[in-house]
């Protein structure tokens, strides 16, 4: 229950804490403020409850502080016991500032009902104990009073809760905005698209069972209503080497076990398939198919449910469920030793029509190499190494258009109708920073990307803030951080990054390996602070190296990388080549490329947004509820900046606005302002918040803008101006 300023004095014992400040009450204390305003803050919401045996005082030590920017000392340590001290109590939120640190907590927390849906509609950020849906409320609020677009950036890594946050956030969305029967279609659409692409885009890893194996980002449209009227998926990289292999304990995308395990006996027969997980190759490399935390048989119905709310009709799913099996079958097919490899007929009758390919085409492309030479064609025969090798390619390549296509229809089934103009809020959920015995292209693009989310990150918080306070001449103390830009460079730089280096090897006519890449590498990189090679790592870490290794020290942590990315050169050159036109005289993108320029344009479109964030802590490795591991949690506080962060906070303003914005909105409030100011902007404010009565320590006047130290002084003038 919750009070404006209002004690419960209930029988037996009340309880009110100030859901800023922490602060508990006295039941002296209670007494007063039932009477008038709040006794200690002088102004603020109560939270309120019964007392326990401990006693009312002690109530801040029991539950912690929701607001970091509030803690008596800004030390790792005191963040640390915050933090803990929360979590034991199921508090997995918890504010600095305007940002939420989620811990996850392993469990069903009775936290997401509908009930707390409404609790935090419409209701200002501070007031209420710290919650995603506050997040999330505020941003569509502001949306809507501003007019403008906005993200959220859910950030953490492997298995810290980012997707769990995204798809609460998104069902807020669908719960809570206005509604009409129209509408509820498309928000239906917009909440079944989740399971859908969960089902073919994550799998279970060593770090989570339900790991994201590729980027998104969805966008949320909303009419000037605030109806949720469509939504828009851009989808990158997705991990597609886990079709064909998957390491122990690790399993392949959701989708296969769930079509074998769950679907009718017909389908089956139709697709040719056996009810036996193990019997298929592509499931069974991890030695995990069956696990006891996923149900893939109920899974199933959920997404086979979700298909037909996204307008999939009969004939696409069964093609989709058609190519699902087709990739089944291809793992299966096996090749003779002798140099003719010839296969399993049946296998691949199956494959090629459910593919809907000429069986002796696919036959012919999977066993010969085919060469042109003027107007002939010559064949030969495909080494069994070769074979297999453009099996699997095969396989990868066609689940990977699948994913695309899926994705495209999604898209288009979420599409808005309403030709008005629209403002939008971004949902950011990406696969987290990784870090596995073996790491390989796959992980190296993963911890790219999160050094590119972490680099903006610093952009639009630790630095834009100091930026501005030194342009708005605002005296300020700066903040010391980290700044990974460094290894960002080293990675995407023109010419002579990573990604360069590694483009120049794919497309190199000549004798490029492994090796030769390496050696490019270390010819370049040879003197980084963040790149370590075989040659360099007795010197630098002390740490041993294998040759052909190489290993990044990344904002989170260190990763080694094994060099396997040239390792067959035709293949790898081939496969790097993601859409190559025959005619097109350009020089083709390799993946790299192409998923750094991709990173480039998803931060063009986020910076010209404004951003809220959720940074997502990992609990434990083991996956356990209630356990608070000190040590991973405070590695990740760390890395993820949240010190610097609350420091340039505490020290900081939370809220600045243009002089001339915020007299236009405020200006009814003082006579001397109303109806027209007529001087400079900047005088009018000052005389404003004069009539206000804004303290001196509660706001500055920078060049262009009133900066104001607390939400709450902003959220006074606003209920003044309300009424
Ligand atoms: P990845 O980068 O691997 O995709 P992630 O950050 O998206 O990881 P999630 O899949 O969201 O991680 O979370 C991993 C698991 O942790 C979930 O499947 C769920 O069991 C648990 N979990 C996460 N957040 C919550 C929460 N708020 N409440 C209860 N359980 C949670
Ligand atoms: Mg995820």
């Amino acid at each position: 229950m919750l009070l404006k300023c209002a004690a419960v004095l209930g029988s037996p014992s009340p309880f009110a804490q100030c859901v800023v400040f922490g602060w508990c009450l006295s039941s002296r204390e209670l007494w007063a403020a039932s009477q008038g305003p709040c006794v200690l803050c002088s102004d603020h919401y109560l939270l309120s409850g019964q007392l326990d045996m401990e006693g009312a005082l002690t109530a801040r030590d029991r539950v912690g502080i929701q607001d970091f920017v509030l803690l008596d000392e800004t030390t790792e340590a005191a963040f640390l016991t915050n933090l803990k001290k929360r979590f034991s109590k199921d508090l997995i939120y918890t504010y600095v500032g305007t940002l939420i640190v989620s811990v996850n907590p392993y469990k069903e927390l009775d936290i997401y009902n509908k009930k707390q849906m409404d609790t935090y509609m419409g209701v200002n950020f501070f007031e209420l104990p710290p919650h995603i849906y506050a997040l999330a409320d505020n941003a569509y609020h502001t949306m809507l009073t501003e007019f403008n677009n906005h993200f959220i950036l859910i950030s953490g890594e492997s298995g810290a809760g980012k997707t769990e946050a995204s798809k609460k956030i998104l069902q807020y969305y669908a719960v809570s905005c206005p509604s009409t029967t129209l509408l509820n279609t498309v928000r239906d659409k917009m909440l079944m698209s989740n399971p859908v692409l969960e089902a073919f885009g994550n799998a279970k890893t060593l770090k989570n069972d339900n790991s994201s194996r590729f980027g998104k980002y969805m966008d949320i449209q909303f009419n000037s209503e605030g109806d949720a009227v469509g939504g828009h998926i851009l989808n990158y990289l997705l991990e597609k080497s886990r079709v064909v292999h998957q390491n122990h304990g690790e399993r392949n995308f959701h989708i296969f076990y769930q079509l074998v395990e769950g679907g009718a006996d017909d389908l089956l027969r139709q697709l040719g398939l056996e009810r036996d997980v193990q019997h298929y190759n592509y499931l069974t490399q991890g030695e995990c198919a069956i696990v006891s935390s996923i149900n893939d048989r109920n899974d199933w119905k959920t997404v086979k449910n979700a298909l037909q709310v996204i307008n999939f009709d009969e004939i696409n799913t069964n093609h989709l469920f058609g190519i699902v099996a087709s990739v089944l079958h291809l793992g299966n097919i096996q090749f003779d030793s002798d140099s003719k490899a010839s296969i399993y007929t049946h296998l691949m009758l199956f494959s090629s029509q459910l593919l809907g390919v000429d069986a002796q085409s696919l036959q012919e492309g999977l066993t010969f190499r085919k060469i042109e030479a003027r107007k002939d064609q010559v064949l030969t025969p495909f080494t069994i190494d070769h074979a297999i090798y453009a099996r699997d390619a095969l396989a990868k390549a066609i689940y990977g258009q699948t994913f695309t296509w899926l994705v495209n229809r999604i898209n288009e089934s979420m599409e808005n109708k309403d030709p008005s103009r629209k403002t939008v809020i971004g949902l950011l959920d990406i696969y987290g920073f990784e870090v596995f015995y073996v790491n390989s292209f796959e992980q190296f693009c993963i911890n790219y990307c999160n050094e590119k989310l972490q680099q903006l990150f610093i952009q639009l918080t630790l630095k834009a803030e100091q930026d501005e306070y030194e342009a708005e001449n605002i005296e300020w103390e700066p903040v010391q951080f980290f700044n990974n830009k460094i290894i960002c460079d080293l990675v995407e730089e023109k010419h002579r990054g990573i990604i360069s280096i590694l483009d120049e090897e794919c497309l190199r006519p000549g004798d490029a390996t492994d090796l030769t890449f390496l050696e490019r590498l270390e010819d370049k990189m040879g003197n980084h602070p963040h790149f370590v090679t075989h040659k360099l790592a007795d010197k630098m870490t002390r740490k041993t190296l294998e040759r052909g290794d190489f290993r990044l020290l990344h904002y989170a942590g260190e990763v080694t990388y094994c060099v396997l990315m040239c390792q067959s050169k035709n293949a790898i050159v081939k496969e790097c080549f993601s859409t190559m036109d025959p005619d097109s005289r350009k020089r083709p993108e390799t993946v790299a490329t192409h998923f750094k320029s991709s990173l480039l344009k998803l931060t063009e479109i986020l910076m010209a947004k404004e951003a809220w964030y959720i940074r997502c802590l990992k609990s434990n490795e083991s996956k356990q509820p209630g356990q608070f591991d000190e040590a991973l949690i405070r590695h990740q506080v760390k890395y993820l900046g949240l010190m610097e962060h609350l420091r340039v906070r505490r020290a900081g303003f939370a809220y600045r606005r243009k002089f001339d914005v915020f007299l236009k909105r405020y200006k009814p409030l003082c006579p001397a302002t109303w109806p027209h100011w007529r001087g400079e902007p900047a005088d009018g404010v000052e005389v404003l918040v004069q009539h206000l009565g804004y303290l001196p320590h509660e706001y500055k006047m920078g060049r262009t803008k009133i900066f104001i130290r607390h939400p709450r002084t902003l959220y006074a003038t606003e209920d003044a101006y309300e009424k």
